[in-house]
């Protein structure tokens, strides 16, 4: 009964955007929900909230004045400020107890963009050709302001939650590992504000071919970064008289060890299981090689055969690499100095320590110097909770059917890993399915398809809905 409701609803939330991602210039009515996401969404994304001269706290203090509106008391959200215009706002919408939280985590920052570079302003909502373009148009405005309009329409709706639903809006998060400020300070500083059971975060998403929605992407794991700065020192001198001791031949060998050198395979849960789901998409040689991957014996050849795609390589193992060289002072003199930076990505379910040791007897020079620029910050991956597993995937199914939920470990980093290190499972979903031709996070012109991002605001409503229920 309440599946055909919602089958029902779906198909005319549906139906009510058909021909609309195309370039009409008519957009169809929205519902009142819709149309209170939208006017969130688009004052929150026409707040600067660059670090050069934003404002997160002016972000916060919109938000929070639209949580007011639809009844929350002033006692139920705390803004912090830990650094003027760099506010992080947290809200608490209780629960009955008989679950444990969840979190709701977004940043409101957003990264640089000017004016000039951009074909309209960065900061106004253009809203045309079945887009929204401004800069946080999704990453990340459009979780933090879906977010907002959930809670809001929950409220007004009096539901009751089974558990606490934390939302946290933060900053600084485009700013790296910054323990000072956003989600990473909140750990440190505000842990039983934020405490809970599990928690959404951005990561995820859907992907479409050629405007159709083929998988879903939760991501539950990123690889961990860290740097590395190798030295080999000499006395140097006139290069007229060669010695043995050249530091760049010292140098150059080693790096040449390490480009030769794979690190060793290591699956975990997530990565088997994105291998064997991916093998859905996939025909052929490449669709056998995922699923003896998947089956956690894989041959030789068959990981031989899949390293050779930098995704999959990524995927299978950590990877170190040589990412900048600098040697000599002079053409004329033998160089004192080889200096070069390598770079590592370490899979979440690895041993810093092993990776270092390993890294290390690849290198294998006595006179060489190694030293961690960016010690890692480890992150464990999210296990595959059924619970969690069964609302995104039925969620999934009752929108978008036929289209597949894959776990993914993402090689780049988000402030999921602050949670996870403090024993937070986070899952990053969304429900908005874009183009991979499409991802402009971060670049020029970013943009989501209008009604997808109105359709991932109605999985995650539901989503967040069935999680408290
Ligand atoms: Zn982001």
């Amino acid at each position: 009964m309440r599946l055909q409701r919602h089958r029902q609803a779906v198909a005319a939330t549906l139906l009510c955007f058909a021909g609309w991602a195309g370039a009409q210039t008519t957009a169809p009515a929205l519902t009142a929900e819709q149309q209170r996401f939208h006017d969130i969404y688009k004052e929150l994304v026409e707040i600067n909230t660059t670090d050069s001269v934003g404002n997160n706290t002016e972000a916060a203090r919109a938000l929070q004045k639209h949580l007011l509106a639809a009844g929350f008391k002033a006692d139920e959200m705390q803004l912090f400020e830990p650094f003027p215009r760099k506010g992080n706002l947290v809200v608490r919408f209780k629960g009955d107890g008989s679950k444990k939280p969840i979190l709701l985590l977004a940043h409101i920052d957003v990264v640089e963009a000017r004016r000039e570079d951009w074909k309209t302003d960065p900061f106004k909502l253009k809203e045309d050709d079945g887009y929204f373009t401004a800069r946080g148009s999704s990453d990340d405005k459009a979780m933090a302001a879906s977010f907002v309009s959930i809670l809001s329409q929950l409220r007004r709706e009096g539901f009751k939650p089974s558990r606490d639903i934390i939302l946290a809006l933060t900053s600084d998060e485009e700013l790296g590992d910054v323990p000072s400020n956003g989600a990473f300070w909140l750990v440190n500083h505000q842990r039983p504000l934020i405490d809970a059971e599990f928690g959404i975060n951005e990561g995820g998403g859907g992907q479409l071919n050629k405007g159709k929605p083929i998988l879903h992407r939760m991501q539950v794991a990123e690889k961990v970064y860290t740097t590395y700065k190798l030295e080999v020192r000499d006395v140097g001198g006139h290069s007229s008289l060669p010695t043995a001791t050249n530091p760049v031949y010292e140098l150059g060998a080693a790096l040449g060890r390490l480009g030769a050198y794979r690190f060793p395979v290591k699956l975990a849960e997530v990565t088997r299981t994105y291998f064997e789901r991916s093998a859905q998409f996939e025909t052929g040689q490449l669709a056998d090689d995922m699923r003896a991957v998947a089956s956690g014996k894989p041959d030789e050849a068959a990981v031989d055969r899949l390293s050779r795609t930098p995704l999959y390589n990524a995927t299978l193992r950590t990877t170190c690499v040589a990412t900048q060289v600098n040697a000599g002072h002079a053409e004329n003199a033998l160089p004192q100095s080889a200096k070069a930076t390598v770079n590592c990505r370490i899979l979440p379910h690895d041993d810093p320590a092993e990776v270092d040791a390993a890294l290390r007897k690849v290198l294998g020079s006595e006179r060489l110097t190694m030293v961690a620029s960016n010690p890692p910050l480890k992150s464990p991956p999210s296990p595959l909770r059924p619970d969690v597993m069964a609302v995104v995937e039925g969620l999934t199914q009752q929108m978008w059917p036929g289209v597949t939920v894959v776990p993914t470990m993402s090689t780049g980093a988000t402030d999921s890993r602050f949670m996870r290190n403090a024993g937070i499972p986070i899952y990053g979903v969304s429900g908005i399915f874009t183009e991979p031709s499409d991802a402009r996070a971060h670049g020029l012109d970013e943009r989501v398809a209008i009604p997808r991002l109105y359709e991932g605001r109605e999985f995650m409503y539901r989503m967040v809905k069935q999680f408290a229920q």
